[in-house]
């Protein structure tokens, strides 16, 4: 391999400003093979995660351990054919991508390498490959923010150039820089991403991309309180467990019950402004499906390509795992990115147990002392490493602007079983738990969240936020649904001891309105276009309609109506054509709706009235 060679995926092609990297690689020799191990023989300083080039083809790999004159290296692609002796080029950087214009839209692998450019054939790489995901020729319209003889330091914008047909990329001072008075700026023009756009005083050049090192958090200002929403439009999220800017969700479930889907209507309707999506170690034919999915769909908020806005990264399961292990600080470093610029960014990793167990292999090759079910003793803190890394923050640099990352992960524990382990730390680490259930996935009422064993942490801290955003009487509808849920289970209970006829016709009636509820609220059908998505305000115009035929239908038993009569009105399927209207048309259908219900049930009323006076009844 020749020296120029080893340069890094993503290091720039000029000055590493501020980064440590050896200008001339150390060398060290493949002692021993065992799969993706390759122990090297070294007689110099190692640095712990230093990346490597392994051999003839220059696989990419990290070192995981060290010893005296022996480095442990795990690589990141299949090491076939690898003989002891090969030369190992220690680059003497972190494992890192190059941030900048031009990620957006893209398909990476686990360690950052662009699939579509490398692999055009498919999503698999060549092993050894190398490119950066960043465009050499593209050239992007810069707009300066700053001037000649201003201070600029780490955070600060520097000027934007726009992405796509609307996405506004800020350009930021890099946050490994030291400060200074900018010298020069480039005026409005094109520019290519390692062109310099800003010099300073002290001689420093920046360009519009930037490297950082995958697994060091990007710094940020203040923490900010989780009292926003990441709203889902998924009626049961937003109104029972909802999540908050910043916080971070885990949702397990076994096969089947939905949590691809569940993450991919996130990925499309949440009000995050940037999506980072981490297909972890999954099946090959199921990323494929998301690879091809998701650049068919129209972004929902401006009619232009979702892709704009989301960057995917792939990692199957056949796939080697080290870079499985490092795809989830990637999709966090690409969402601290755009954090930095002053957006709200989610990161959603399907899945996570898919992670655990890379690390678990890793780990198990190491001769680790496992821990429980095999699993590393240090999969909590691992785990807690890339969760730590959400929040919604003041960002650094001028202007001043807030962003968030906020984390929604998927787990897949074997046979549905949430107390195994991966789940249980996760669930440590989290601020909402969506748990998702086999039995209500197998009766087909999906979402499949399991509305007795999910939480949400935010419920309070963002009450007075949804509100503000659905109107006052939002707690108090989502209280009442949370009552009706409540008493349905109650009830439940009472009926497998007396049968439904033992209940008073009261009860007979919450039990089929808990259904209603359960049915046309809980219920959402991820493939409608009427139903996908629901804004906070049209959730709270059908919670609000059901609550109000809840209370109609009970004043009328109190009346005398009979269950079987008040259950004898088309009252579902109507509820139905009105859950299918437009949010505007809604509430004022609702009304004539109600209205015309309790003519009805005034007319049936009178009937009982006569019926009762009656002397043939009687
Ligand atoms: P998992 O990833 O947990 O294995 P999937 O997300 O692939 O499960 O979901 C399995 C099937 O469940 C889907 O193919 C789809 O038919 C159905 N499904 C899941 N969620 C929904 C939903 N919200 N609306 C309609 N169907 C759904």
């Amino acid at each position: 391999m020749s020296e120029k060679n080893y340069r890094l995926l993503g290091s720039p092609m000029k000055e590493p400003r501020g980064e440590s990297i050896s200008k001339s690689p150390n060398r060290g020799a493949v002692k021993i093979v065992s799969g993706p191990v390759v122990t090297a023989k070294t007689d110099f300083s190692v640095r712990m995660f230093e990346v490597v080039r392994v051999g003839v083809l220059g696989l990419l790999g990290e070192v995981i351990r060290i010893r005296d004159g022996e480095a442990d290296i795990q690589t990141c692609e299949d090491t076939t054919g690898l003989r002891v002796g090969e030369e190992i080029l220690f680059t003497g950087e972190l494992l890192g991508i190059e941030l900048g214009p031009g990620l957006l839209g893209t398909v990476l692998d686990g360690t950052g390498r662009p699939l579509r450019k490398l692999g055009e054939k498919g999503i698999y790489l060549e092993r050894g490959a190398q490119a950066s995901a960043l465009s050499d020729d593209k050239l992007w319209r810069f707009t300066p923010a700053t001037e000649t003889g201003e201070e600029a330091g780490p955070g600060d914008v520097l000027g934007t150039v726009v992405e796509g047909s609307r996405f506004l990329h800020r350009v930021l001072f890099p946050a490994n820089l030291p400060g200074g008075r900018v010298s020069w700026i480039a005026p409005e023009g094109d520019r290519r991403v390692r062109e310099c756009i800003c010099r300073l005083d002290n001689g420093a050049e920046i360009t519009l991309s930037q490297r950082w090192e995958l697994r060091v958090p990007r710094p940020a200002g203040s923490r900010l309180p989780s009292d926003r929403p990441l709203l889902t439009g998924q009626r049961v999220l937003d109104t029972l467990f909802p999540l908050a800017l910043g916080g971070t969700a885990v949702l397990p479930g076994g096969f089947g019950t939905g949590k691809t889907v569940t993450q991919q209507s996130l990925a499309r309707w949440c009000n995050a402004d940037v999506i980072v999506y981490v297909g972890c170690g999954e099946r090959g034919n199921e990323m494929t499906e998301v690879l091809e999915e998701f650049p068919t769909l129209t972004d929902p908020r401006y009619g232009t390509p979702l892709m704009e806005r989301m960057v995917l990264v792939a990692n199957t399961s056949n796939m080697p795992v080290a870079a499985r292990e490092a795809s989830i600080y990637l999709g966090m470093t690409l969402a601290e990115y755009y954090r930095d610029m002053g957006y709200d960014v989610a990161v959603m990793a399907d899945s996570t147990s898919r992670w655990a167990e890379a690390l678990r292999e890793i780990g198990g090759r190491l001769e680790e002392m496992p821990g429980e079910e095999g699993y590393p003793a240090y999969l909590g803190s691992r785990l807690s490493r890339y969760y730590e890394r959400t929040g919604r923050v003041e960002v650094l640099g001028r202007p001043r602007r807030q962003g968030s990352v906020t984390a929604i992960n998927a787990v897949s524990p074997a046979g549905g079983d949430f107390s195994e382990p991966v789940t249980q730390a996760s669930l440590r680490l989290s601020g909402a738990f969506w748990g998702l259930d086999k039995n209500l996935a197998q009766a087909r009422h999906f979402p499949a969240i399991n509305w007795r064993v999910s939480y949400s942490l935010y419920e309070n801290l963002l009450s007075d936020g949804m509100e503000e955003m659905a109107g006052e009487n939002w707690t108090a509808l989502r209280e009442y649904l949370k009552g009706v849920l409540l008493h349905e289970r109650e009830l439940s209970d009472l009926v497998r001891l007396l049968g439904r006829d033992g209940l008073s016709e009261e009860d007979k009636w919450a039990l089929y309105h808990a259904e209603n509820l359960k049915i046309l609220y809980l219920q959402q059908n991820a493939y409608s276009p009427e139903d996908a998505c629901f804004s906070l305000t049209r959730s709270a115009a059908l919670l609000s309609l059901l609550r109000t035929l809840d209370e109609k239908a009970r004043k009328a038993i109190a009346d005398g109506l009979y269950y079987d009569e008040v259950v004898a009105f088309p009252i579902r399927s109507d509820l139905m054509s009105l859950r299918a209207l437009p949010e505007n048309a809604l509430s004022e259908k609702a009304g004539e709706w109600l209205s015309a219900m309790e003519t009805k049930f005034s007319a049936a009323k009178e009937k009982m009235g006569t019926r009762n006076e009656s002397p043939v009844e009687r």
